[in-house]
């Protein structure tokens, strides 16, 4: 497909009435797996990429309707959108706004629903209203109609594999509704079945305005990436904003397009999302949430094929080493040492295995976990 696709016109532009068949079909096909209303594609070479698109998207849409001074974005620290100057301002990362002024102006941020470090004796649903109630008090702080829209990631993944308890997105949605906030679901890391469903806004039951995607798009054998929205959305564009003053040059591009195409459909045909909800998913779960027993290991959590696990100090206690990171990655050098690739954010360890991951590798994987987890017991001086 990639090479015929090649062969026929690896690429022409997207500007201009212009576009690739691949992209077509493409188009077609993702908007009829996305949750209900959403309906259009606009596709770019990356997530980031397309968190940029959104930020002029909703600013324009808000702009064409006469209110201008909708122009205020709200994200979350610690949430992740991206490495180019609007996703890292979307993102709620320090270190990143750190590095070239950001966030860029009409950028605010709210606290994530990370129980485990912050919900102190709160249950966690309780602790996640809260959280998501914060969106409720900056929205009325900068003042509802100066607010454009609000993005998240359903689960946070760069920040640690984050699960919100379940009370938190049907609040969020609440609130959103409430002020006419557009929701913007980041699905760059949970698209395409990594949590067992085509989406995390179906395993959520969310209902976004505008989802960006990429990473599971093409499972990463090109770059491409997607804005997809509403049909509300698109029609308030192209009936009232004319042209969107925007493209890439890749926009579309036809390998990249026709590369994806056949992700998506190789998906479908093996049915691979199913068997991460139904087979290998309850399977990694059942064995992951295990690892909990582990005297280093505080929690163990999942949903599909992500997971993550939080290595402490003093179990029970949900306490965290003073010099945090250090645990983590002489856990991730332990890891890889056994061969076993686990990533460590602070002293978290993420798991995100392929979506084709069989048992016989769950297996192996979570024993290669636990040997690296009593590889750094050890190590800290404490007996096995
Ligand atoms: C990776 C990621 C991005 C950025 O995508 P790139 O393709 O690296 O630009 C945006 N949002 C989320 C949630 C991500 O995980």
């Amino acid at each position: 497909m990639p090479r015929r696709q090649m062969r026929e016109l690896p690429y022409y532009n997207s500007f201009f009435q212009c576009t690739s068949q691949p992209a077509i079909e493409l188009a077609e096909l993702i908007t009829s797996l996305a949750p209900e209303g959403i309906s259009h594609a606009f596709f770019t070479g990356s997530g980031s990429e397309a968190n940029d698109t959104i930020v002029r998207m909703v600013r324009h849409f808000w702009s064409v309707q006469g209110q201008p001074e909708r122009f205020n974005i709200i994200g979350r620290l610690n949430g992740y959108h991206g490495s180019t100057v609007a996703g890292a301002s979307l993102g709620g990362m320090p270190a990143m706004h750190k590095q070239g002024g950001l966030p860029i102006a009409g950028i605010h941020h709210i606290n994530q629903p990370y129980w485990f470090q912050d919900g102190g004796d709160l249950d966690p649903e309780v602790f996640a209203i809260q959280r998501a109630r914060e969106l409720e008090t900056k929205i009325l702080e900068l003042g509802p109609k100066t607010v454009a829209a609000f993005i998240a990631e359903p689960i946070q993944g760069a920040g640690g594999v984050i699960i919100p308890p379940a009370s938190y997105w049907p609040e969020i949605q609440r609130i959103c509704r409430r002020y006419g906030v557009l929701l913007i679901v980041d699905e760059v890391i949970c698209g395409f079945g990594r949590t067992g469903r085509w989406f995390g806004s179906d395993y959520f039951s969310i209902e976004p305005d505008i989802m960006p995607v990429a990473k599971g798009l093409s499972s990463g054998y090109l770059p491409i990436g997607a804005v997809m929205f509403s049909r509300a959305v698109a029609e308030v564009l192209m009936e009232q904003g004319g042209e969107l003053a925007h493209g890439y040059t890749y926009s579309g591009h036809h390998v990249c397009a026709a590369v994806a195409l056949e992700n998506v459909r190789i998906l479908q045909r093996e049915k691979i999302v199913e068997r991460v909800a139904q087979d290998t998913g309850p399977y990694l779960r059942e064995r992951w949430l295990r690892l909990a027993e582990h005297p280093l290991v505080g929690e163990a959590r999942i949903a599909g094929l992500l997971g993550a696990i939080e290595l402490v100090p003093h179990k029970p206690a949900r306490d965290f080493f003073p010099e945090r990171g250090k645990v983590g990655a002489m856990c991730r050098d332990f890891a890889l040492q056994n061969g076993l690739i686990l990533r460590a954010t602070q002293d978290s360890m993420l798991l995100s295995p392929p979506l084709v991951i069989s048992r016989e590798q769950i297996d192996e994987l979570v024993d290669k976990t636990r040997l690296a987890l009593d590889q750094t017991w050890r190590a800290l001086g404490r007996a096995v």
